[in-house]
């Protein structure tokens, strides 16, 4: 899957199959981000100062996806939030606790 291109490489399995496992709840789903190159979450973060960004986003060098440690994922809010709970019962972080809950990191 290109979108796991710049995942740490330990992480990449855990992000598919967490991928995997919500597109079989919701076919429609899929990854919006994940690997972010400081330039690009900079980009960002001016959209989202600028009121232009419907999530919260890190300033630079404060992000998990610049460390490719982070994937968003647009789906049905109830099954981000049953796959939120699933990630973190298996000790990942889930955005849903600070009202972004497409963000998924670890
Ligand atoms: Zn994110």
């Amino acid at each position: 899957m290109s979108w796991s291109n710049g995942l740490l490489p330990q992480l990449r399995p855990h992000f598919l199959e967490l991928v995997r496992a919500i597109q079989r709840l919701d076919p429609q789903a899929r990854v919006t981000s994940a690997k972010r190159s400081s330039s690009e979450q900079a980009r960002l973060y001016r959209r989202y100062l600028a009121g232009q960004s419907r999530y919260p986003v890190a300033p630079p060098g404060r992000s998990k996806h610049e460390q490719g440690r982070a994937i968003d994922i647009i789906a049905n809010k109830r099954v981000l939030e049953a796959a939120g709970l699933a990630w973190e019962r298996a000790g990942g972080r889930w955005g849903g606790r600070f009202n972004d809950d497409i963000h998924f990191e670890a």
